[in-house]
């Protein structure tokens, strides 16, 4: 059997509607109220947004419900599903911890309870019976003041192990602050932290040569070979990966159809750019999203062809930032 590797997916958008629902029904939660019956909430949960900003709301709504005390419920399902559907042997799954402590206490309590959080994920997402390996990457947030980001990079360095690197996450805001995000991420490096960012996602602004240096992937980047394909022999020459998650783009607004990946595909190829495949948040796609179902799509629209199928499936392997072990592709 293939196994493979995702390693961009979002804690929040990785389960299945069908979960979210059931759990929203063992709590008799409020937003039932709108929602009497599944199809209805899986319509609402998966339909394709204008614009990110807009995907994000609905993200948020998710990540109030992954408190500490039900994070054991969730990551179990999604450990689950990605060895059983999707015959990932490993997985990065990325998640901001301080948007899953409790809502009601002061941001003091709050930070404090960020290692718990860390700690109980680590602890679920390795049961015995789904035997895949899954790392942690913790996510600042562009919407967080410098100061609390600071903060959870402390955590990811004092949980270096379980968890392999950072990534920068929230809207594509404030695209002048760059240089906060790079000293953050440049700290992480010399911590021993991978880095990743969410860049070029929905548009070219927020790309700065300067995070180049203290970058080893970037999340998305399309934009990059679309729009400032002079970029890329640098990302060639740091082996910089972008992470690319097809169907993500249609339901973030970002894209309209796959037409346009195949110049990201193609120029990424020529200049010698490194792409792994991912997810992003494949619960949020109408179902069934998967990344070997996202390979299938990426080869019926012709972005890439089927020969090239391998060496894709094995650039997630190569980018990986915890991958110990021989691919099983
Ligand atoms: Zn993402």
């Amino acid at each position: 059997m293939t196994l493979y590797a995702d390693l961009h997916r979002h804690l929040g958008g990785a389960l299945h509607p069908r979960i979210i629902y059931k759990f929203l029904q063992r709590q008799d939660h409020p937003v039932l109220g709108y929602f009497p019956d599944y199809e209805g909430f899986y319509n609402w949960f998966t339909r394709p947004c204008r614009t990110l900003e807009e995907f994000v709301k609905i993200h948020t709504l998710v990540e109030e419900l992954q408190s500490v005390e039900h994070l054991p419920y969730f990551c179990f399902r999604l450990c689950r599903g990605a060895y059983t559907f999707e015959n990932l042997q490993y997985m990065e799954i990325r998640y901001n911890p301080y948007f899953r402590t409790d809502h009601k206490q002061s941001t003091e309590i709050r930070l404090g309870q960020m290692d718990e959080v860390v700690e109980v994920i680590t602890a679920n997402v390795r049961p015995a019976e789904y035997p895949i390996t899954v790392r942690q990457i913790l996510c600042l947030d562009r919407r967080l003041p410098e100061e609390l980001n600071r903060k959870i990079l402390e955590v990811a360095k004092r949980h270096i192990g379980p968890v392999v690197g950072i990534d920068l996450a929230g809207p594509e805001i404030d695209p002048g602050k760059w240089e906060v995000w790079v000293k953050l991420m440049g700290e992480a490096r010399a911590s021993g932290l991978k880095t990743t960012a969410h860049l070029g996602e929905t548009s070219i602004e927020n790309v700065h040569s300067q995070y180049f240096p203290v970058l080893d992937r970037i999340g998305h980047g399309i934009h990059i070979p679309l729009l400032k394909p002079e970029l890329l022999p640098e990302l060639a020459k740091r082996q910089i990966s972008l992470e690319v998650c097809p169907t993500s783009y249609r339901q973030t607004g970002v894209l309209q159809d796959f037409t346009r990946l195949k110049a990201v595909f193609s120029r990424c190829k020529a200049a010698g750019v490194p792409i792994a495949v991912c997810t992003d948040n494949p619960g949020r796609n109408p179902a069934p999203c998967t990344l070997p179902g996202e390979y299938e799509r990426l080869i019926d629209h012709d972005v890439i062809e089927f020969h090239e199928l391998k060496e894709i499936q094995n650039e997630a392997f190569r980018s990986a930032f915890g991958f110990v072990g021989t691919p099983r592709i």
